[in-house]
């Protein structure tokens, strides 16, 4: 479904990715493990059209290609981004961030359904949909985020950092609701430094040091790898 090559991003002259490459088909959570800096949320902005890349940057999303498309058409083709620190409207209330969540075209028309689905998987959110979410704690901040970026009706989901500040017992609680969404069929691409309870819930990995991918594998496959064991796992054993 999502196809990416060649991303190379670079800040000044720090190469921050080189020639990254992956994919994401429908209903399955792809983990990317990295660890501070490795270049985790400078590949999902990439993805999503929001960073300047290297020349050959491929992104294809349904056979469908959108190298050289612009971040709002982007969302149009089924692509979301729930950034790292959110990127919801701390002003307006649940209801009008997940209003704005359905703005793309391709959303309109089904707002009314697709609100109901999202108050579904989060349910906490139907009580409150009149606060102010500046007011609201840092889990049910990031479910309005979550639930924002569903109300475009993307195919495939970019998640960065979700579980970023938040307790253990929230943090099963969101991953739980990710694992519905990917039971709904959209494809999940998360970023986590959190590669235990992330690689729990994903179906693949990839492994991102320094910029580049250095490894990937079945979600079961890198929880025992020895190696991955150490340098994401705390070298632990019965994981
Ligand atoms: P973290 O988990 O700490 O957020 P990350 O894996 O998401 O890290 P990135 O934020 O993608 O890493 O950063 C990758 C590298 O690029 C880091 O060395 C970072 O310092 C650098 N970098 C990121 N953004 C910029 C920027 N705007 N200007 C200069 N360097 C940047």
């Amino acid at each position: 479904m999502l196809e990416v090559s060649d991303i190379s991003v670079s800040y000044g002259q720090h190469r921050a990715l080189s020639e990254a490459a992956l994919n994401v088909e429908r209903g399955e959570i792809v983990v990317i493990l990295g660890a501070n800096g490795a270049g985790k949320t400078t590949l999902l902005k990439a993805i999503a059209g929001l960073l300047p890349c290297a020349p050959g940057k491929r992104v294809r999303l349904g056979g469908r290609d959108l190298s050289r498309v612009a971040p709002h058409d982007i969302v149009e083709a089924g692509l979301a981004l729930v950034p790292e620190g959110r990127g919801i409207f701390a002003d307006l209330t649940v209801a009008e961030n997940l209003l704005l969540g359905a703005n793309p075209k391709r959303a309109r028309a089904s707002e009314v359904e697709q609100r109901a689905k999202v108050l579904g998987l989060f349910p906490k959110l139907g009580e409150r949909l009149k606060q102010t979410v500046r007011t609201m704690s840092g889990g049910e901040q990031q479910m309005v985020a979550i639930g924002r970026a569903l109300m475009s009706r993307p195919d495939i989901l970019l998640l960065d950092e979700p579980s970023l500040g938040l307790s253990p017992l929230l943090v099963r609680e969101l991953f739980a609701a990710l694992r519905v969404v990917r039971d709904s069929g959209v494809g999940l691409l998360l970023v986590e430094q959190n590669a235990r309870e992330s690689l729990a819930i994903a179906d693949r990995g990839y492994l991102l040091e320094n910029g580049e991918i250095v490894g990937h594998g079945r979600a079961m496959e890198l929880q025992s790898d020895p190696a991955v064991r150490r340098a994401y796992l705390g070298g632990l054993a019965g994981v």
